[in-house]
C-alpha cells in the first residue's frame, strides 16, 4: 500500500487533531450546539473546509438526530450529508435554529469505545472531499465505473491509513475469486464494490503515484454547464489518458488480467462466501431475535473470517441460525423489528424485487403490533423475507 496520498495527509492530521470535533448535545432535544468551524484541510496549496463532524458518544442519541434528516434506517455507526443540490436549504432548516455548519458535508458518526470509528470517518472524509473536487460526470468511459472509483478511493484509504488490514483477503481474493468466472464489469455485483474499487484503486496507484489518479479526477471546474463546455478539450478521460498514458477502457482491461492472476490468500472462499450470501447485514437484520451470546459469537465468527481462520462449518452453523431466527416478540423486539423495515423494503422489495413478499411483512406488522395477527407469524414472514431475498440483493449487478 502507498501511503502517500496528499488526502491522506489531510485525513490524519484531521483524525489526530482530537478535540476539533463537533460533540452535539441531542439536537432532538432543541438543544443549540456550539457554532463550530468546519475542519478544514489543505489540498494543492487551497484551504478546504471539508466537513463538519457530529461526534456522538452514544449511538441512540445519533440515531434520534439522524431521523431529522430521514437517515435513519438501519444507520450503522454513521452517516454523511451532502449539502448540495436542491435540498440544502431545507435540510439546514432541520438543523436547530442559529446553526451553521459551513461546509457542504455534516457527518454524524458514533464515537465507538474502539478504534473503528475513526475508520467510518477517515472513509466519509474522502467521500467529503469527492464531492468538493471530483469531476467526473463530463466524462464518457470512466462515468459508468464511478462508484468504483468514489468507494475504491475510500476503502483503499481506509488500508493505507492502517484502519483496515490484509488488502489480500478482504478485496484482492475475492475479486480475483469472482473474475474467475468471467470478466463483465457491468455485472459487478453490488457485495463486491468496495473490494473491486480498492483493487482497481490499487492498480492505478502502481502505475502512478495516488495524487495523479486524485487530479484526474477532479475536473477543471464544478460546474455542470462550464464542464459541459470545457468537456470537449479536456475531459477526465483526456486527462485519465494523459496521465497513465493508456484509455481508461485499456487499463480496465490490464486490471482485469492482474487482478484475476492474484492467487486468492487462504480464508479468502470464506470471505466471498460471507459477502455473496449477505451473511453480515443478515445478522444485523435479524439481531432482535438472536440471545446476546449468539450475537457475541457471530462477532468472533466474522472476526474469524476477516482473519482468514473461520471454517466453511462455521457459516453453515450460522446459516441454520439466521433461518431459525425467533425469540420473544416483547414490545422491544417489535420496535427493533419495525425499526429495520426500512432496510428489508430497501434490499427485498427494491432491489430483489419480493414486492409481494414485502408487502405480507409490512402487513402482518402492523397487524401484529395490533394484536390482531400472532406475533410468531410477523417474526417468522421477517426471517424468512431477510434470509431468501437480502443475499439476491447484494448479488444484483450495480446499479447504473
Ligand atoms: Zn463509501
Amino acid at each position: 500500500m502507498q501511503l502517500d496520498f496528499r488526502v491522506l495527509d489531510g485525513i490524519q492530521q484531521i483524525l489526530d487533531s482530537g478535540e476539533a470535533y463537533w460533540l452535539p448535545e441531542p439536537l432532538s432535544a432543541n438543544c443549540t450546539p456550539p457554532q463550530t468551524a468546519p475542519l478544514s484541510m489543505t489540498f494543492a496549496s487551497r484551504n478546504v473546509p471539508l466537513a463538519t463532524i457530529a461526534l456522538y458518544d452514544d449511538m441512540e442519541t445519533m440515531h434520534c438526530d439522524l431521523d431529522r434528516f430521514d437517515l435513519r434506517g438501519l444507520a450503522g455507526s454513521g452517516s454523511l450529508l451532502h449539502m448540495g443540490g436542491l435540498h440544502t436549504a431545507e435540510l439546514l432548516d432541520r438543523l436547530p435554529e442559529g446553526t451553521t455548519i459551513g461546509s457542504l458535508s455534516l457527518l454524524f458518526a458514533y464515537r465507538s469505545p474502539d478504534e473503528e470509528w475513526k475508520r467510518l470517518v477517515a472513509h466519509e472524509l474522502v467521500h467529503a472531499l469527492q464531492f468538493l473536487q471530483w469531476d467526473v460526470s463530463s466524462t464518457a468511459a470512466i462515468y459508468p465505473y464511478v462508484a468504483f472509483l468514489q468507494e475504491g478511493t475510500a476503502r483503499y484509504s481506509e488500508h493505507a491509513l492502517g484502519f483496515l488490514e490484509d488488502f489480500a483477503l478482504r478485496s484482492a481474493g475475492p475479486v480475483s475469486i469472482w473474475l474467475a468466472e468471467g470478466l463483465d464489469l457491468r455485472k459487478a455485483p453490488e457485495f463486491l464494490l468496495y473490494g473491486i474499487g480498492a483493487s482497481i484503486v490499487d492498480a492505478l496507484v502502481r502505475r502512478r503515484p495516488p495524487d495523479v489518479l486524485w487530479s484526474a479526477l477532479s475536473g477543471p471546474c464544478r460546474s455542470a454547464i462550464k464542464n459541459w463546455f470545457f468537456a470537449s478539450w479536456f475531459s477526465c478521460d483526456a486527462a485519465f489518458a494523459d496521465a497513465y498514458g493508456l484509455s481508461w477502457d485499456a487499463f480496465l482491461d490490464a486490471w482485469s488480467s492482474e487482478a484475476a492472476a492474484v492467487v486468492p490468500p487462504t480464508g479468502a472462499e470464506l470471505v466471498y462466501r460471507w459477502l455473496h450470501d449477505a451473511y453480515g447485514l443478515r445478522s444485523r437484520l435479524l439481531e432482535p431475535l438472536l440471545s446476546a451470546e449468539v450475537v457475541d459469537w457471530i462477532d468472533r465468527v466474522e472476526e474469524a473470517i476477516y482473519a482468514g481462520m473461520a471454517e466453511p462449518s462455521q457459516l453453515d452453523e450460522l446459516d441454520d441460525i439466521l433461518r431459525a431466527a425467533s425469540g420473544q416478540p416483547t414490545p422491544d423486539v417489535f420496535e427493533a423489528l419495525h425499526e429495520r423495515e426500512a432496510t428489508v423494503i430497501d434490499y427485498a422489495r427494491e432491489r430483489a424485487g419480493a414486492v409481494g413478499q414485502v408487502a405480507e411483512v409490512l402487513r402482518l406488522g402492523i397487524l401484529a403490533r395490533r394484536g390482531d395477527v400472532a406475533a410468531e407469524e410477523y417474526v417468522r414472514a421477517f426471517v424468512d423475507v431477510v434470509n431468501v431475498y437480502v443475499p439476491i440483493a447484494v448479488q444484483q449487478p450495480m446499479d447504473r
